[in-house]
């Protein structure tokens, strides 16, 4: 029987709500019927909830007990497609429906009627009595035509009190009139402002432009180093999605990249597009929100739960720095946005492009397994080019233990200072130091919550558990022996190396680059500017520098420990070592200047410092891929991770211990489980900590077999239980 598009009022309907239920609850069709998506507000006990009319109703229920839908809120139906995408991401994930549901409507007043505005615009009467400010109000309307601004705007525009464009409505002189809030974007023009293009990029683009003419599904992996002009030529390809009349979505890695993304669109298309992430207000959301389901927003760029944007006609989705570790959702829906985009995708037809300059070893897998086409750009845009790597062998550097800039670092940082460039030095950890130890006794200060040592913040003046974000004052006395002033700070962090740069160079101008030291995604992108313009001759950073910033005066980068993302047992170690070694060198010589990358290693000889050396990237790749190959890991084999957590240590292991001995639904595909065993941070929150994994062979059902393994136990309500299919770190 297929399903109706329409039902007439008291017709039964099946409403999935946002509300954590197992199931689609019927209701009766409300007067004028409504459309199968539609957004309806229902009665649930005593409360009125949120839902979509998700299909007929199964009628399992005593029909004179059915109570009717309240109400269609007045937004565009959700659509087959994204019906279909919420189910596929749902099963994927293995996450309910109604926690995929609030993905989808994470904007809040959906439901409510459009809201007013004041506006402000130029009137026809002139005021009685003229004065610089309200000449300057009166210039700023006419200078824009017959546009209106809100009364916070204009005033700002002109540089004067509100009370003076008060003022002038009285006086007639401006008109202040209504209309609604959630307005349309401005049109993006895609031939207001293309830039000429280096030969290779000229001819990238124009593979995309055909690629999303062709109006169909499609993945194109965009390869190049940094600073090859990557995002030159997928604008073209957004450009060619406009003209398309289609909507596209760029999911970028990071809130503080989107100030510059921006500006560069806006330069491109005459416009900006629509911006959606955690520091857009509530109400510009539901802007957002509404706009892009009635095709009022022709882009979208954004974090990733933009890929749960009600789209209308969505034509292209741009996934920059698809490598990025952030892109996995790791609290909640675990999901990986890049997945889900080209999953999103292949539903509506859109094409997808993942660009990067160092790609996941997923994303080089399907491109050279001909899955996803690919495009690499060679030649650096302008005339820059690749910075050299050299190792800095420290086994021979002969450093003093509480110092960590070796001096052939410290010398080619002061041979660059005196030629007016800048030098980038760059460590992976905030904070002052890791570790703070009691000289007397060894004890180490770990957070009383967590499995996990405090590191110490020495501009905050405390010690911060990184874990659970838990924080107290340095102890003047050891918790452990009692002993007095001997608590030490080891190892480096940020703001440590901070002080040993001021120290080793005491003309330089040191500026730190870390997030727990902004305030705002604004503050850092006014020290980022301040920094490009030459504002600093040092910059300490963390991996916060890695991403996507341009500072034209840098051409030296010394990475102070090469060597610590290899540790630990994470499968993806060596990959990210190389991604972000790579990421960080690329940080040097971006423009006219030849750049230089030396990196601190007390293992040079390992292949993974070689291969960065080297600048072997397909070598990497290729001995990268065999080795996950041969131990049937992802990409070429299936995993799952499973953390069980709750505050009583012995009944999360016998739960899980119970698991590994109940576990033939697995062992039905040939999925092997490993565990129980502790998490690598056996302890988060005072939640001890265990984990199971699964592995299965490639083409194995997975999550079918995933879910009716877990669906055997029935868990306390202390308990929780989190399914991370293809997990991408293992804590
Ligand atoms: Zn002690
Ligand atoms: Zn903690």
């Amino acid at each position: 029987m297929t399903e109706p598009d329409f039902f007439d009022e008291g017709d039964l309907v099946g409403v999935l709500t946002t509300q954590p239920l197992d199931r689609v609850l019927d209701y009766k069709a409300p007067e004028g019927g409504c459309w199968r998506g539609a957004f309806v507000e229902v009665p649930l006990g005593p409360r009125k909830v949120l839902g979509v009319v998700w299909g007929r109703g199964k009628g399992d229920y005593d029909r004179s007990r059915v109570r009717s839908v309240i109400r269609v809120l007045d937004v565009a139906p959700m659509r087959e497609e994204m019906r279909s995408f919420l189910k596929r991401a749902g099963d994927y994930t293995l996450t309910p429906r109604p926690a995929m549901l609030r993905l989808a409507t994470r904007a809040p007043g959906l439901g409510d009627p459009p809201s007013m505005q004041k506006i402000y615009r130029l009137g026809s009467t002139e005021p009685d009595r003229m004065t610089d400010a309200r000449t300057r109000v009166l210039e700023v309307l006419r200078d824009y035509g017959g546009l209106a601004f809100t009364l916070k705007e204009l005033a700002e525009m002109a540089g004067v009190s509100t009370g003076v464009v008060k003022g002038l409505v009285k006086q007639g002189a401006v008109l202040e009139e209504d209309r609604p809030r959630d307005l349309p974007f401005p049109t993006l023009d895609p031939d207001h402002g293309g830039k000429a293009l280096a030969d290779d990029q000229a001819e990238a683009a124009e593979a995309l432009r055909a690629s999303v003419r062709t109006g169909t599904y499609g993945t194109t992996l965009l390869r190049g180093v940094t600073g090859s002009g990557k995002t030159e030529v997928y604008l073209e390809a957004i450009a060619e999605c406009l003209r398309q009349g289609r909507q596209a979505l760029v999911l970028l890695p990071e809130i503080a990249l989107t100030a510059e993304f921006l500006t560069r669109v806006e330069a491109r298309f005459g416009a900006k597009p629509a911006e959606w992430h955690s520091g857009v207000t509530m109400t510009e959301r539901r802007r957002i929100w509404k706009m892009v389901g009635q095709g009022g927003a022709q882009m979208v760029i954004g974090a990733r739960s933009a890929l749960f944007l009600p789209f209308q006609n969505l034509g292209l989705i741009v996934v920059d720095e698809e490598h990025d570790t952030s892109y996995k959702q790791e609290d909640g829906v675990l999901y990986n946005a890049r997945d889900m985009a080209v999953l999103r995708a292949s539903i509506c037809g859109a094409r997808v492009v993942l660009a990067s300059a160092t790609p996941s070893l997923e994303s080089w897998t399907n491109a050279e397994a001909g899955k996803y086409d690919k495009l690499t750009l060679t030649s650096r845009f302008g005339e820059s080019v690749l910075p050299d790597m050299k190792a800095i062998d420290m086994r021979g550097e002969k450093l003093p233990s509480d110092r960590w800039i070796s001096g052939t670092l410290q010398r080619a940082v002061l041979e660059r200072i005196e030629k007016g460039e800048q030098a980038l030095l760059f460590i992976n950890r905030r904070g002052y130091a890791p570790v703070t130890i009691c000289r007397a006794c060894g004890h180490q200060i770990a957070c009383d919550h967590c499995d996990a040592r405090m590191v110490e913040h020495r501009f905050q003046k405390r010690l911060v558990c990184h874990q659970c974000g838990e924080s107290k004052p340095m102890p003047e006395v050891c918790p452990n022996c009692g002993a007095e002033g001997r608590m030490a700070p080891v190892g480096p962090g940020v703001e440590r190396l901070t002080e040993e740069a001021e120290k080793l160079f005491p003309d330089a101008r040191v500026v730190t680059l870390s997030s727990d030291l902004f305030g705002s995604a604004r503050a850092l992108k006014a020290q980022i500017e301040e920094i490009a313009k030459g504002g600093a001759d040092i910059i300490i950073g963390t991996q916060l520098v890695a991403k996507g910033h341009n500072f034209p005066l840098l051409t030296l980068v010394g990475v102070i420990d090469a060597d610590l993302g290899l540790q630990g047992s994470d499968l993806r170690a060596a990959e990210r070592t190389f991604q972000l070694m790579r990421q960080v060198a690329g940080r040097a010589g971006r423009s006219e200047r030849k750049g230089l990358a030396l990196l601190q290693s007390y293992q040079p000889e390992h292949p993974v410092i070689r291969a960065i050396l080297a600048g072997d990237e397909e070598g990497f790749w290729r001995a990268e891929a065999e080795e996950r190959r041969q131990a049937g890991v992802p990409p070429f084999g299936r995993m799952a991770g499973i953390v069980l957590s709750s505050p009583d240590v012995q009944e999360v292991f016998d739960l899980g211990t119970e698991m590994a001995r109940r576990s033939a639904p697995l062992r039905q595909i040939g999925a092997q489980v490993f565990g129980p065993a502790p998490a690598p941070i056996a302890r988060i929150r005072g939640r001890h900590r265990v984990r199971l994994l699964v592995k299965a062979d490639k083409g194995a059902p997975l999550q079918a077999a995933l879910a009716k393994w877990v669906g055997q136990f029935k868990l306390s309500n202390q308990v929780r239980l989190s399914v991370d299919i293809d997990p991408q770190s293992f804590l």
